[in-house]
């Protein structure tokens, strides 16, 4: 009898150890979604705060982007990229060819300080005014001359007055860039009244055209680099607003 009072408890506690076992199973299984779903929330919170709160008072950005056509200019573009410089503020350049030609080491320092560099044609050419093989033949040739300075590849190219032939985007890997504010930059020398402009348009994912050609330009979008940074915005190359 004592015998079998010890085999009944020691079969009790085999029973008891067994159906802890599948209860501390079960709750492990049915638990495990739940941490993978937390985790998973967690991730998406901290990808969010990443794009959300870069401001450095912790307020929401907004990307824009700043675009200069027509150039390099020997004088103005340096100037414009001591001020961007000086603001941590890359920019996307659409050069000329012949201008490229002209000051391949103003190439290289936009390369090397961060800015994008596109492709405005050889000779500022509109591909209304000749043959689609001409322009062509400038696009490919402006593509030559800016590799060859900075080692990279063109992908961006900014048809001049926004004429466009949508065939050659595949034809030549190509994007085009078109522009969302166009402050008339190249022909005003009111400084005041350019920056008023772009002011009065800006929001998030503009793109804002300007001529790195002339002193009223670099003065205005200087002045803009500041005044927008002051509101939040974060300037970035055009491939991050077309892209992202
Ligand atoms: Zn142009």
């Amino acid at each position: 009898m004592i015998f079998g009072k010890k085999k009944f408890f020691f079969f009790l506690v085999i029973i008891l150890v067994s159906l802890l076992f599948y209860f501390l199973g079960r709750k492990q299984t049915d638990v495990y979604p739940m941490q993978y779903n937390a985790q998973i929330s967690r991730m998406e919170d901290s990808i969010l705060v990443e794009k959300v709160l870069t401001g450095q008072d912790g307020t929401e950005t907004r990307k824009i982007a700043l675009t200069f056509d027509d150039g390099p200019h020997p004088y103005y573009t340096e100037q414009l990229l001591d001020g961007l410089k000086e603001r941590n503020v890359c920019a996307t350049f659409f050069v000329t060819g012949e201008h490229a030609e002209l000051y391949p080491e103003i190439i290289t320092r936009m390369e090397e300080e961060g800015h994008l560099i596109g492709n405005h044609t050889y000779s500022h050419m509109q591909l209304k005014s000749g043959s689609l093989e001409a322009f062509k033949e400038e696009l490919v040739k402006t593509n030559e001359i800016i590799s060859g300075i900075t080692g990279e590849e063109v992908l961006f190219v900014r048809p001049p007055y926004g004429t466009w032939e949508k065939s050659l985007e595949a034809e030549l890997n190509m994007f085009p860039v078109l522009w969302t504010i166009d402050p008339l930059d190249w022909c005003s020398s009111n400084a005041d009244g350019i920056t008023r402009k772009v002011l009065s348009k800006a929001k998030e994912n503009s793109i804002i055209l300007m001529h790195d050609s002339y002193p009223s330009t670099v003065t205005a979008a200087l002045r803009v680099v500041d005044e927008l940074q002051k509101q939040g915005y974060e300037f970035v190359t055009v491939d991050e607003i077309l892209f992202d």
